[in-house]
């Protein structure tokens, strides 16, 4: 068998869609499955579509994900450079060649030529039905052609289709798919004005000289397979031809269409891995990393939209997806993009950390209130609340009455449980707990409820004024363990506050 080598190839055209993070995930569990390398190669041929910042941000993004490159852009390897602009000097040859063999031909064809073609012949293709009307090396003499390239007019190349062939695609996800040739067209292969290949052409000729065995990307370049394939049989490639595996869409939540940054703009979530700042209008694109999210739970988010293990689990670390990926099990059907499970994922990825782990991160939040917290109680307030947060900064709306006394309190709450007797209760129950030296959440709550059963007041009515009062509203853990986090002083400050203000208004 071949070596196994996979390549991810996106156009530094913008910041990199979570489709695209998703071939490149993909591509990368199934290189590292069979031990094969993984190869990153940016395809900038198209100058007029090129934005700074863009490879950058893909290299970035990879690197948060954990998806290992092997060669490429910003590493070398063997077939460098990896960036097609830089392997300018590369192509011409195989144009040439292509020219030579009669497999493709010159094109002097204007924009405004091409234009009024389009107006006067309906439906119309630059291919065999057409070409000979146009103006090419096909339809011109030698001489003329000659005459036009010495005379420095622009030309481009074409790829010549022959006309009602069979051209048959074995794509590993979708099996075999038949075109009649007659369907494609003349593509444009190079352009002399700028001395650049096409994607088309580029594409190929990479994928032949780094050796690419599995072509792995999103179904939107399915179109261009047979046209792939005949490049392939022209060049007389054919037998070294990786294999295809076009992936299928990710679609808008609804399920109807391809999901785009508008429906992330509407729906409130990201597309993108990572902030992106269009370096043209300074915009800002939300990304799952400022999000909050961990690389792993994307990771393991985007493993699961389009492919699926055969079984019910659903957490997976990089190296099972490794072990598990496989192509046959990637449906060819579009995956819906479910953000909330994206959610769910986060909120597990955040449970299977370690309090330690948490509080370290939890800190560097509470560092920019200037709160500065003993770790030893800020892991055991960790332990209390991790499991209601989704993300990190979760935390903070759900903890902050540990480290500031309520302002205020939740008006509905306070109106529904704040009693005739509420005031004198609470004024009693501080006394109680002032007595108290032993303020563990196991003794205090004993001795509460001692007081409640020999005064035969009622448990809920009693609980639900203590909780508004320490915690300004009603949630929150549990009512002892916050006393012992926040102390007897804090506790009985705040039972008397609750009583000042609630018996003042
Ligand atoms: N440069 C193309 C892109 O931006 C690559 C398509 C392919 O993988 O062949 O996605």
């Amino acid at each position: 068998m071949r070596n196994i080598r996979v390549r991810f190839a996106p156009s530094p055209t913008g910041a990199l869609h979570i489709g695209g993070v998703r071939t490149a995930l993909y591509n990368y569990l199934f290189a590292k499955k069979f031990g094969g390398a993984m190869i990153l190669r940016i395809e900038d041929t198209d100058s007029a579509r090129f934005v700074s910042g863009a490879e950058e941000y893909i290299i970035e993004s990879l690197r948060w994900l954990n998806i290992k490159i092997d060669e490429g852009v910003g590493i070398g390897g063997q077939h460098a450079p990896y960036r097609q602009s830089e392997r300018k000097g590369i192509y011409k040859q195989y144009v040439d060649f292509l020219v030579e063999n009669n497999a493709a031909y010159i094109a002097f064809d204007t924009p405004e030529e091409l234009d009024a073609r389009r107006a006067e012949i309906p439906n119309f293709q630059y291919d065999a039905s057409t070409r000979m009307k146009m103006k090419n090396s096909l339809s011109l003499s030698k001489a003329e052609v000659e005459e036009l390239i010495n005379g420095g007019k622009n030309y481009v190349v074409r790829f010549k289709i022959e006309p009602n062939q069979e051209v048959e695609v074995f794509d590993l996800i979708r099996g075999k798919i038949v075109v009649n040739s007659s369907v494609l067209d003349d593509k444009v292969l190079y352009k002399s004005a700028d001395n650049l290949p096409t994607y088309h052409l580029a594409n190929i000729v990479d994928d032949h000289l780094m050796e690419i065995s599995h072509v792995i990307r999103g179904e939107e370049w399915l179109p261009s397979a047979p046209l792939h394939v005949l490049l392939y049989a022209a060049f007389g490639w054919a037998d070294s031809m990786p294999q295809f595996a076009h992936l299928p869409l990710l679609l808008k939540p609804g399920g109807n269409g391809k999901l785009s940054k508008r429906d992330g703009d509407r729906l409130g979530f990201p597309v993108f891995p990572l902030n992106w700042k269009d370096p043209k209008t300074a915009e800002i694109s939300a990304g799952y990393r400022e999000a909050g999210y961990f690389p792993e739970a994307l990771v393991n988010f985007l493993a699961l939209l389009g492919w699926n293990p055969g079984t019910e689990q659903e957490i997976f670390a990089m190296d099972e997806l490794i072990q598990l990926f496989s192509l046959d099990r990637v449906s060819k059907s579009g995956a819906k993009f479910d953000y909330e499970k994206a959610k769910w994922f986060n909120h597990k990825y955040l449970q299977m950390k370690t309090d330690e782990e948490i509080t370290d991160e939890f800190n560097k939040i509470l560092i920019e209130k200037n709160i500065i917290a003993d770790t030893d109680t800020l892991i055991k307030i960790v332990a209390l609340m991790k499991e209601r947060a989704t993300f990190i900064a979760d935390l903070w709306e759900q903890c902050k009455f540990f480290f500031t006394a309520p302002q205020s309190y939740d008006e509905k709450a306070a109106r529904k449980h704040w009693k005739e007797d509420s005031a004198q209760q609470m004024t009693e129950l501080a006394k109680t707990l002032q007595n108290i030296d032993d303020f563990t959440a196991t003794h205090t709550e004993a001795v509460v409820m001692q007081w409640i059963t020999d005064n035969g007041y009622s448990l809920g009515a009693v609980m639900n004024v203590l909780r508004i009062a320490l915690a300004g509203a009603s949630k929150g853990p549990h009512l002892f363990d916050i006393m012992e986090i926040i102390g007897k002083n804090e506790t009985l400050q705040r039972i008397n506050k609750i009583v000042e203000i609630m018996a003042s208004g």
